[in-house]
């Protein structure tokens, strides 16, 4: 059996899902489990009203009545002639109209969940009426019954042995006769409240239902022809790379190449599954695929993070960086969900680099500095170059000044300021 996912942006419009639609039926031949993100930029859309909600702006029935008639133009192309899935999607924004009649009082992650969740729940829903209506035989499933998950909302934690349970208990009759479509991004606690895997968690959910189903490879349907050397915002030439190393996928992805998600591809490295990265603009072509070789990156790969911040930390004492005090640090940026981007430490200072992202960083900044003498330089961009050379590297630095730089054998990363 294979799995798909459809991400956001293939669900943009009326016309994505019509061709999105085309691609499924296409493959139905065989078991196809097929996951799907919100429409286009849904999840954003959501996160934005629980904000106005949590904060008591006011503002969030506005953002609702948006994000309803984002969706209510989507369903008016594919159903001209309406039909029962208007009720369905009406019924699922009625529920997030109950929460916002009362006053917030559980925790914004907590919420957060609760709300951006029906993102997943409707595309859904629109995508299995549209195959239904043109004659497939699907089944919408809820994940949230079959990924199981911890109680961490927001960056829940998957209870693999018994997600895996439910599967193959469950999937694996209902995928002889239909194609099922499901949610990504979504889980379930074991007192069945919603709780999501992390944004841009979607190619995870897919992985997860490969590697619990045993699948024969899972197909990532972007609009880009496949996985880039570089992301072509940052880079006229691009090129695209036919085959993978789970090794080297996992590389790129952890030092922040975007085109999947990072968590993906251990658990389809475990089972031995390929990874196929496809355009969905041009769903002839084979894109990248991603599997056990020996085989290394053809060219140099370049990932690029914008909007960085360089946090310096040194001992007031005079005493050095050592593992008390460096598990101090550490629980500090877990406390507050900083993700460290790049580290550097010497026996009296202990660096870091990671993404700019406002309050939270503030907070954590403020705590440090209560037992830590802190500096911070913002504005910064941080290039990883996988395969690097000094010609390559030469590439990059043109009008930058280096700020701080790692090496080792395969991996490149410069901190960089614009001169
Ligand atoms: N819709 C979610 C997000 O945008 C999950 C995903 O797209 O993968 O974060
Ligand atoms: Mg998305």
């Amino acid at each position: 059996m294979q799995v798909f996912k459809f991400g956001g942006a293939s669900v943009k419009d009326a016309e994505s899902v019509r061709n999105s639609a085309r691609i499924i039926s296409k493959y139905k031949g065989e078991a196809l489990l097929v996951v799907i993100s919100a429409m286009g930029k849904t999840t954003n859309l959501l996160e934005k009203l629980t904000k106005e909600y949590y904060n008591n702006t006011g503002l969030q029935f506005q953002t609702l009545e948006e994000a309803k008639a984002f969706h209510f133009h989507i369903l008016q192309e594919l159903f001209p002639t309406g039909g029962t899935i208007f009720d369905e999607i009406a019924n699922c924004f009625v529920e997030i109209e109950w929460i916002l009649e009362e006053d917030p009082q559980d925790s914004y992650d907590y919420l957060f969940d609760q709300i951006v969740s029906m993102g997943e729940l409707i595309s859904t829903k629109i995508v299995a009426a549209y195959l239904a209506s043109t004659g497939e035989k699907v089944k919408w499933l809820d994940a949230r019954d079959y990924i199981l998950t911890d109680n961490t909302y927001r960056e829940a934690i998957v209870d693999w042995s018994k997600t895996e349970e439910k599967i193959r208990a469950e999937l694996p009759s209902i995928l002889d006769s239909y194609i099922v479509i499901t949610q990504g991004f979504l889980g379930g606690t074991s007192e069945n409240f919603t709780t999501t895997l992390g944004r841009e968690g979607s190619d995870y959910s897919a992985a997860i239902f490969a590697a619990c189903l045993n699948a024969e490879n899972v197909t990532i349907w972007k609009d880009v022809p496949g996985v880039l050397n570089a992301d072509p915002k940052w880079f006229e030439k691009t090129e695209l790379i036919p085959e993978l190393s789970y090794t080297d996928a996992i590389e790129l992805t952890y030092y922040g190449a975007t085109v999947i998600h990072p968590k993906t591809i251990k658990p389809l490295q475990n089972k031995k599954i390929a990874l196929n990265v496809r355009s969905f603009v041009d769903p002839e072509s084979p894109g990248t695929v991603i599997k056990s070789t020996n085989q290394t990156l053809p060219v140099p790969s370049f990932i690029f993070k914008v909007n960085q911040i360089f946090i310096s930390i040194s001992p007031r004492d005079f005493s050095f960086i050592v593992e008390d005090n460096l598990r101090d640090i550490f629980n500090l940026f877990h406390q507050h969900r900083i993700k460290i981007n790049m580290m550097r430490n010497t026996a009296i200072n202990f660096a870091v680099s990671v993404d700019d992202t406002g309050q939270n960083l503030t907070d954590l900044i403020a705590e440090l500095e209560q037992r830590f003498k802190v500096t911070h330089e913002s504005g910064l961009e941080l290039i990883t170059i996988r395969y690097y050379n000094q010609e390559t590297i030469n590439r990059v630095l043109v009008d930058k000044e280096v700020i701080s730089e790692l090496k080792d054998t395969y991996t490149c990363q410069l901190l960089v300021k614009k001169i």
